[in-house]
């Protein structure tokens, strides 16, 4: 027999995304908070769900969530739009922007998403490598778009997995440098303090993306944001389904952002556990000269350069330590201090039987 809907070529090849999920496992490999939300959270979640709507569909502007996310961030409402997970923007910026057989480009190594949104929009992929030391070379980035006729540039800053921040000074310059929509990707920007949020609106071709995954704690909810211009706002709201954001998500996220005490909390309790990683590995990196090095980096995880990160990926995995391999960096996620304990265990026997 033979089927007209055969699988074509942009998806006959691809695997479903699969991530760690045995129980009892120590999960360092998702960039996620260790922190659950706080009982005052909790219920509040709980009078929400009580109370819901549910026979009726969501509000399709998210108007509320958007709202509360503009006076957390101190941005004006009416320049933010919701998604099921910021996820869901870059899919939507991807399909909204880009038509089959253009251009997009990322600064590689980053989030693998980008690339993969990219496959399936049928679009052209200008990788631009960084530096040896990862760090990004703005003029080297603004030839390549001006070359290759880049119609959307995409990259994450801080960055996953490097963890480096790039200087406002430099986006700006990046931004204004180049004639493609700037899609930047502050997911991690909460553990840092180069945002662009301030002065997004001076631009007519950036967007700035947010998530409530990490630094806020709610990676289950899926939750992210867009926040740029009217026109591009616009477009963006006008390409989406009409109700990508379920209703219990929207009063879960205004619930949480309209709770910046807590939030400053959490935050902090997340950089101590970073730092406190940080530190120790670094102690190890002592003992152990010239085996290892830490980026200098902005954000909740660690980010390793090792020769043969495969070895060190399958030892912890073997102790039932999840931490993640990619762009040929170690990326480990700072935990709850007993998981850390365990990581550093085994990271620093690791090196000591050679
Ligand atoms: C985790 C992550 C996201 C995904 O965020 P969601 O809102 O959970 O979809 C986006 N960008 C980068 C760089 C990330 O690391």
């Amino acid at each position: 027999m033979f089927f007209l809907y055969a699988l074509n070529d942009k998806i006959k090849d691809l695997t479903p995304y699969d991530p760690v999920e045995e129980r009892g496992q120590i999960h360092l490999d998702a960039n996620e908070s260790f922190l659950p939300p706080p009982p005052e959270l909790l219920e509040e979640f709980s009078e929400i769900a009580a109370g819901l709507g549910y026979n009726r569909y969501p509000d399709p502007a998210a108007g509320k969530v958007c709202r509360a996310f503009a006076d957390y961030y101190r941005v004006p409402a009416e320049n933010v739009a919701a998604g099921n997970g910021s996820d869901e923007l870059i899919t939507l910026l991807f399909s909204g922007f880009l038509q089959k057989g253009q251009a997009f480009a990322t600064l590689e190594p980053d989030f693998s998403m980008y690339a993969f949104n990219g496959a399936i929009q049928e679009a052209r992929h200008v990788a631009i490598g960084k530096r040896s030391d990862y760090t990004l070379d703005v003029d080297e980035v603004i030839a390549v778009c001006g070359r290759e006729k880049v119609k959307l540039l995409i990259f994450s800053n801080p960055c996953n997995p490097t963890s480096l921040v790039v200087k406002r000074e430099e986006i700006r310059r990046l931004v204004r440098g180049v004639e493609a929509l700037v899609v930047l990707d502050e997911a991690y920007m909460d553990f840092s303090d180069q945002s662009m949020l301030g002065e997004f609106l001076e631009y007519e071709n950036l967007v700035i993306l947010r998530t409530c995954s990490k630094a806020l704690g709610m990676a289950a909810v899926r939750l992210g944001f867009a926040v740029a211009n009217q026109r591009v706002i616009t477009a963006l709201r006008s390409v989406k389904a009409p109700y990508n954001v379920n209703a219990l998500t929207q009063a879960f996220g205004a619930a949480v952002l309209g709770k910046p005490g807590l939030l400053r909390v959490a935050l902090k309790t997340i950089l101590d556990s970073k730092e406190q990683l940080a530190r120790e590995v670094k102690r190890i990196g002592e003992a152990f000269p010239g085996k290892f090095s830490l980026l200098p980096g902005e954000t909740n995880f660690l980010a390793l350069v090792l020769e043969g990160p495969e070895k060190l990926y399958r030892y912890l995995e073997e102790r039932n330590i999840s931490v993640r391999l990619t762009g040929g960096l170690l990326r480990v996620t700072c935990g709850a201090p007993e998981e850390n304990e365990a990581f550093l265990k085994a990271f620093r026997a690791y090196w000591e039987r050679g």
